[in-house]
Protein backbone atom coordinates (compact mmCIF):
# COMPACT_ATOMS: atom_id res chain seq x y z
CA UNK A 1 0.00 0.00 0.00
CA UNK A 2 1.15 3.69 -0.90
CA UNK A 3 -0.42 5.40 1.95
CA UNK A 4 -3.79 6.90 2.27
CA UNK A 5 -6.23 9.22 0.33
CA UNK A 6 -7.42 11.98 1.26
CA UNK A 7 -10.57 10.33 2.22
CA UNK A 8 -8.92 8.49 4.56
CA UNK A 9 -9.16 4.96 2.46
CA UNK A 10 -5.80 3.18 1.96
CA UNK A 11 -4.25 3.90 -1.74
CA UNK A 12 -3.28 0.61 -3.12
CA UNK A 13 -0.08 0.57 -5.55
CA UNK A 14 -2.61 -0.15 -8.40
CA UNK A 15 -5.68 -2.12 -8.86
CA UNK A 16 -7.13 -3.88 -11.80
CA UNK A 17 -11.00 -3.91 -11.61
CA UNK A 18 -13.15 -6.82 -13.16
CA UNK A 19 -16.43 -4.80 -13.42
CA UNK A 20 -19.98 -7.42 -13.93
CA UNK A 21 -23.08 -5.37 -13.26
CA UNK A 22 -26.92 -6.44 -13.58
CA UNK A 23 -26.74 -6.54 -17.62
CA UNK A 24 -27.47 -9.77 -18.58
CA UNK A 25 -28.73 -9.76 -21.73
CA UNK A 26 -27.68 -10.26 -25.20
CA UNK A 27 -28.14 -9.96 -28.86
CA UNK A 28 -26.53 -13.10 -29.97
CA UNK A 29 -28.42 -16.86 -29.40
CA UNK A 30 -24.95 -19.04 -28.95
CA UNK A 31 -25.76 -22.60 -27.79
CA UNK A 32 -23.11 -22.63 -25.65
CA UNK A 33 -24.51 -19.60 -23.25
CA UNK A 34 -26.98 -18.73 -20.60
CA UNK A 35 -27.52 -15.23 -21.91
CA UNK A 36 -28.07 -16.01 -25.61
CA UNK A 37 -30.89 -14.01 -27.03
CA UNK A 38 -32.15 -12.54 -22.83
CA UNK A 39 -33.96 -9.62 -22.91
CA UNK A 40 -33.23 -6.83 -19.46
CA UNK A 41 -36.61 -5.45 -18.18
CA UNK A 42 -36.25 -1.38 -18.66
CA UNK A 43 -36.16 -1.84 -14.73
CA UNK A 44 -32.99 -4.05 -15.20
CA UNK A 45 -31.34 -1.85 -17.66
CA UNK A 46 -32.23 1.36 -15.66
CA UNK A 47 -30.14 -0.26 -12.41
CA UNK A 48 -27.29 -1.89 -15.06
CA UNK A 49 -26.95 2.01 -16.04
CA UNK A 50 -26.80 3.27 -13.00
CA UNK A 51 -24.68 1.23 -11.34
CA UNK A 52 -21.87 1.49 -14.05
CA UNK A 53 -22.07 5.43 -13.15
CA UNK A 54 -22.12 4.93 -9.72
CA UNK A 55 -18.75 2.80 -10.60
CA UNK A 56 -17.43 5.17 -13.35
CA UNK A 57 -17.73 7.63 -10.42
CA UNK A 58 -15.56 5.94 -8.17
CA UNK A 59 -12.52 5.42 -10.71
CA UNK A 60 -12.64 9.38 -11.69
CA UNK A 61 -12.23 10.13 -7.52
CA UNK A 62 -9.42 7.51 -7.05
CA UNK A 63 -6.06 8.86 -7.25
CA UNK A 64 -4.01 5.61 -8.01
CA UNK A 65 -3.42 3.41 -10.63
CA UNK A 66 -6.72 1.67 -11.86
CA UNK A 67 -7.02 -0.74 -14.83
CA UNK A 68 -10.74 -2.11 -15.69
CA UNK A 69 -12.10 -5.24 -17.74
CA UNK A 70 -15.71 -5.46 -17.73
CA UNK A 71 -17.14 -8.72 -18.58
CA UNK A 72 -20.67 -8.45 -18.55
CA UNK A 73 -23.09 -11.32 -18.61
CA UNK A 74 -24.18 -10.04 -22.16
CA UNK A 75 -22.90 -8.02 -24.79
CA UNK A 76 -22.38 -4.06 -22.98
CA UNK A 77 -21.26 -2.11 -26.19
CA UNK A 78 -24.96 -2.25 -27.36
CA UNK A 79 -25.86 0.05 -25.03
CA UNK A 80 -24.32 3.82 -25.43
CA UNK A 81 -23.88 3.76 -21.46
CA UNK A 82 -21.30 1.64 -21.95
CA UNK A 83 -19.47 2.74 -24.88
CA UNK A 84 -19.85 6.29 -23.16
CA UNK A 85 -18.07 5.37 -19.98
CA UNK A 86 -15.21 3.38 -22.00
CA UNK A 87 -14.59 6.69 -23.74
CA UNK A 88 -14.74 8.74 -20.49
CA UNK A 89 -12.51 6.26 -18.22
CA UNK A 90 -9.87 6.02 -21.09
CA UNK A 91 -9.14 10.07 -20.98
CA UNK A 92 -8.92 9.51 -16.95
CA UNK A 93 -4.71 10.17 -16.52
CA UNK A 94 -5.07 7.75 -13.70
CA UNK A 95 -6.52 4.72 -15.32
CA UNK A 96 -3.88 2.44 -17.39
CA UNK A 97 -6.43 0.45 -19.08
CA UNK A 98 -10.13 -0.19 -19.98
CA UNK A 99 -11.19 -3.00 -21.57
CA UNK A 100 -14.44 -5.12 -22.31
CA UNK A 101 -15.40 -8.44 -23.40
CA UNK A 102 -17.22 -8.01 -26.82
CA UNK A 103 -18.97 -9.90 -29.46
CA UNK A 104 -18.06 -6.95 -31.30
CA UNK A 105 -22.27 -6.53 -33.32
CA UNK A 106 -22.64 -2.78 -32.24
CA UNK A 107 -21.46 -0.02 -34.79
CA UNK A 108 -17.46 1.06 -33.64
CA UNK A 109 -17.60 4.78 -34.32
CA UNK A 110 -17.07 5.80 -30.76
CA UNK A 111 -13.59 4.09 -30.67
CA UNK A 112 -12.28 7.24 -32.32
CA UNK A 113 -13.36 9.02 -29.39
CA UNK A 114 -11.39 6.90 -27.03
CA UNK A 115 -7.52 7.28 -25.94
CA UNK A 116 -6.58 4.78 -28.04
CA UNK A 117 -3.47 4.02 -25.89
CA UNK A 118 -5.52 3.11 -22.93
CA UNK A 119 -8.96 1.22 -24.64
CA UNK A 120 -8.45 -2.50 -25.82
CA UNK A 121 -10.97 -5.22 -26.24
CA UNK A 122 -11.48 -8.24 -26.34
CA UNK A 123 -13.54 -9.35 -28.73
CA UNK A 124 -15.36 -12.94 -29.17
CA UNK A 125 -15.71 -14.52 -32.73
CA UNK A 126 -19.08 -16.65 -33.01
CA UNK A 127 -19.68 -18.55 -35.94
CA UNK A 128 -23.39 -19.52 -36.98
CA UNK A 129 -24.29 -15.99 -34.89
CA UNK A 130 -22.48 -13.23 -37.78
CA UNK A 131 -20.76 -14.13 -40.85
CA UNK A 132 -16.84 -14.49 -41.47
CA UNK A 133 -17.09 -11.17 -43.15
CA UNK A 134 -19.18 -9.11 -41.47
CA UNK A 135 -16.84 -10.30 -38.17
CA UNK A 136 -13.22 -9.85 -40.36
CA UNK A 137 -14.69 -6.16 -41.18
CA UNK A 138 -15.30 -5.02 -38.19
CA UNK A 139 -11.55 -6.41 -36.49
CA UNK A 140 -10.29 -4.50 -39.73
CA UNK A 141 -12.27 -1.39 -38.50
CA UNK A 142 -10.51 -1.54 -35.05
CA UNK A 143 -6.89 -1.93 -36.89
CA UNK A 144 -7.76 1.35 -39.04
CA UNK A 145 -8.48 2.97 -35.52
CA UNK A 146 -5.45 2.03 -33.60
CA UNK A 147 -7.52 -0.44 -31.17
CA UNK A 148 -5.95 -2.33 -29.20
CA UNK A 149 -8.12 -5.57 -29.12
CA UNK A 150 -7.34 -9.81 -29.48
CA UNK A 151 -10.25 -12.15 -31.40
CA UNK A 152 -10.88 -15.73 -30.06
CA UNK A 153 -12.88 -18.43 -30.41
CA UNK A 154 -14.65 -20.82 -28.68
CA UNK A 155 -12.65 -24.14 -29.27
CA UNK A 156 -15.94 -26.48 -30.43
CA UNK A 157 -15.65 -28.73 -33.79
CA UNK A 158 -17.11 -26.50 -35.70
CA UNK A 159 -15.35 -23.41 -35.07
CA UNK A 160 -12.30 -25.38 -36.24
CA UNK A 161 -12.52 -24.10 -39.71
CA UNK A 162 -13.86 -20.48 -39.43
CA UNK A 163 -11.15 -20.37 -36.72
CA UNK A 164 -8.52 -20.81 -39.59
CA UNK A 165 -9.92 -18.66 -41.70
CA UNK A 166 -9.74 -16.28 -39.51
CA UNK A 167 -6.40 -16.43 -38.11
CA UNK A 168 -5.20 -16.53 -42.00
CA UNK A 169 -6.94 -13.14 -43.06
CA UNK A 170 -5.98 -11.36 -39.71
CA UNK A 171 -2.33 -9.56 -39.26
CA UNK A 172 0.33 -12.02 -37.66
CA UNK A 173 -0.51 -8.89 -34.76
CA UNK A 174 -3.44 -9.38 -33.71
CA UNK A 175 -3.75 -12.05 -31.27
CA UNK A 176 -6.07 -14.94 -32.01
CA UNK A 177 -6.81 -17.43 -28.61
CA UNK A 178 -9.01 -20.49 -28.43
CA UNK A 179 -11.14 -20.98 -25.38
CA UNK A 180 -11.40 -25.19 -24.13
CA UNK A 181 -14.77 -25.12 -24.63
CA UNK A 182 -16.56 -26.04 -21.19
CA UNK A 183 -16.84 -29.70 -20.04
CA UNK A 184 -14.70 -30.42 -23.42
CA UNK A 185 -11.88 -32.72 -22.98
CA UNK A 186 -9.62 -32.82 -25.92
CA UNK A 187 -7.80 -35.75 -26.98
CA UNK A 188 -3.70 -34.95 -28.31
CA UNK A 189 -4.28 -35.05 -31.63
CA UNK A 190 -7.62 -32.32 -31.25
CA UNK A 191 -5.35 -30.25 -28.90
CA UNK A 192 -2.82 -30.43 -31.86
CA UNK A 193 -4.97 -28.78 -34.13
CA UNK A 194 -6.30 -26.23 -32.22
CA UNK A 195 -2.40 -25.57 -30.67
CA UNK A 196 -1.66 -24.81 -34.57
CA UNK A 197 -4.53 -21.76 -34.70
CA UNK A 198 -3.20 -20.50 -31.20
CA UNK A 199 0.03 -21.44 -29.84
CA UNK A 200 -0.87 -21.11 -26.25
CA UNK A 201 -4.00 -22.75 -26.67
CA UNK A 202 -2.51 -25.11 -23.58
CA UNK A 203 -2.89 -22.85 -21.58
CA UNK A 204 -6.32 -23.24 -21.92
CA UNK A 205 -6.98 -26.69 -22.60
CA UNK A 206 -7.48 -28.26 -19.11
CA UNK A 207 -8.17 -26.59 -15.67
CA UNK A 208 -5.42 -25.28 -13.48
CA UNK A 209 -4.91 -26.76 -10.39
CA UNK A 210 -5.11 -23.68 -7.60
CA UNK A 211 -6.09 -24.38 -4.98
CA UNK A 212 -3.46 -22.93 -1.38
CA UNK A 213 -1.56 -21.37 -4.15
CA UNK A 214 -0.83 -17.42 -4.81
CA UNK A 215 -3.43 -15.42 -6.72
CA UNK A 216 -2.80 -11.94 -6.94
CA UNK A 217 -7.07 -11.20 -7.06
CA UNK A 218 -7.57 -9.80 -3.59
CA UNK A 219 -4.50 -8.05 -3.89
CA UNK A 220 -4.04 -5.95 -6.65
CA UNK A 221 -7.13 -7.47 -8.64
CA UNK A 222 -10.66 -7.63 -7.43
CA UNK A 223 -13.76 -8.63 -9.41
CA UNK A 224 -16.80 -5.46 -8.83
CA UNK A 225 -20.82 -6.35 -9.17
CA UNK A 226 -23.16 -3.50 -9.63
CA UNK A 227 -23.85 -2.85 -5.92
CA UNK A 228 -20.17 -1.96 -5.47
CA UNK A 229 -19.60 -5.80 -3.43
CA UNK A 230 -16.16 -7.05 -3.81
CA UNK A 231 -15.13 -10.78 -4.27
CA UNK A 232 -11.37 -11.16 -5.12
CA UNK A 233 -12.63 -12.63 -8.22
CA UNK A 234 -15.64 -14.13 -10.33
CA UNK A 235 -15.51 -17.76 -8.76
CA UNK A 236 -14.37 -17.26 -5.27
CA UNK A 237 -18.46 -15.92 -4.29
CA UNK A 238 -17.62 -15.11 -0.70
CA UNK A 239 -17.25 -11.08 -0.58
CA UNK A 240 -14.28 -9.28 1.04
CA UNK A 241 -15.98 -5.33 1.16
CA UNK A 242 -17.54 -3.01 -0.58
CA UNK A 243 -15.86 -0.28 -3.27
CA UNK A 244 -18.20 2.60 -2.17
CA UNK A 245 -17.81 2.54 1.96
CA UNK A 246 -13.62 2.06 1.90
CA UNK A 247 -14.40 -1.64 3.06
CA UNK A 248 -12.62 -3.31 -0.04
CA UNK A 249 -9.45 -1.32 -0.12
CA UNK A 250 -8.63 -2.00 3.45
CA UNK A 251 -9.38 -5.81 2.89
CA UNK A 252 -6.56 -5.92 0.48
CA UNK A 253 -3.81 -8.16 1.19
CA UNK A 254 -1.67 -11.17 -0.59
CA UNK A 255 -4.32 -14.34 -0.81
CA UNK A 256 -4.16 -18.18 -1.63
CA UNK A 257 -6.85 -19.72 -4.06
CA UNK A 258 -9.62 -21.71 -2.09
CA UNK A 259 -10.68 -23.46 -4.85
CA UNK A 260 -9.72 -26.80 -6.58
CA UNK A 261 -9.41 -25.35 -10.00
CA UNK A 262 -9.38 -22.48 -12.04
CA UNK A 263 -10.65 -22.70 -15.44
CA UNK A 264 -10.71 -19.42 -16.89
CA UNK A 265 -8.61 -17.27 -18.45
CA UNK A 266 -9.92 -13.74 -16.73
CA UNK A 267 -8.91 -15.75 -13.19
CA UNK A 268 -6.11 -18.04 -14.00
CA UNK A 269 -3.94 -15.04 -15.88
CA UNK A 270 -3.41 -13.96 -12.03
CA UNK A 271 -2.52 -17.33 -10.45
CA UNK A 272 1.21 -16.29 -9.93
CA UNK A 273 2.66 -20.13 -10.49
CA UNK A 274 1.28 -19.93 -14.29
CA UNK A 275 3.41 -16.50 -14.80
CA UNK A 276 1.10 -15.53 -17.18
CA UNK A 277 1.80 -11.45 -16.45
CA UNK A 278 4.97 -12.60 -17.90
CA UNK A 279 3.58 -13.98 -21.17
CA UNK A 280 0.59 -11.67 -21.73
CA UNK A 281 3.26 -8.25 -20.29
CA UNK A 282 1.20 -4.98 -21.21
CA UNK A 283 -1.47 -6.98 -22.25
CA UNK A 284 -3.28 -8.97 -19.15
CA UNK A 285 -6.54 -7.74 -19.45
CA UNK A 286 -7.04 -7.70 -22.69
CA UNK A 287 -5.25 -10.86 -23.40
CA UNK A 288 -3.03 -9.86 -26.16
CA UNK A 289 0.87 -11.36 -25.44
CA UNK A 290 3.42 -9.30 -25.02
CA UNK A 291 5.51 -11.66 -27.79
CA UNK A 292 3.46 -13.00 -31.18
CA UNK A 293 3.23 -16.86 -29.85
CA UNK A 294 4.32 -19.32 -32.83
S1 LIG B 1 -22.23 -13.38 -27.69
FE1 LIG B 1 -21.45 -14.01 -25.67
S2 LIG B 1 -23.02 -13.35 -24.21
FE2 LIG B 1 -23.93 -13.31 -26.25
S3 LIG B 1 -24.97 -15.29 -26.47
FE3 LIG B 1 -22.91 -15.48 -27.37
S4 LIG B 1 -21.61 -16.25 -25.69
FE4 LIG B 1 -23.51 -15.45 -24.77
S1 LIG C 1 -6.85 -18.94 -9.01
FE1 LIG C 1 -8.78 -18.43 -10.04
S2 LIG C 1 -10.41 -19.13 -8.64
FE2 LIG C 1 -8.50 -19.02 -7.47
S3 LIG C 1 -8.55 -17.00 -6.54
FE3 LIG C 1 -7.37 -16.83 -8.45
S4 LIG C 1 -8.87 -16.20 -9.98
FE4 LIG C 1 -10.01 -16.96 -8.21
Amino acid sequence: MAGVQADGTPRPDELTLLYRGPLASCDYDCPYCPFAKRRDDPDRLRADRAALGRFADWVAAQDFPISVLFTPWGEGLVRSWYRSTMIELSHLPHVRRVAIQTNLSSRLRWVAEADRDTLALWATYHPGQVTHERFIGKCRELLAHGVRFSVGVVGLPDHAEPAKRLRAELPDEVYLWINAAEGHLYTDEEAAGWTAIDPLFGYSRTPHRSLGLPCRTGQSVVSVDGEGTVRRCHFVERPIGNLYDGSALRALRPRLCSLPVCDCHIGYVHLEPLDLYRVFAGGVLERIPAATPD
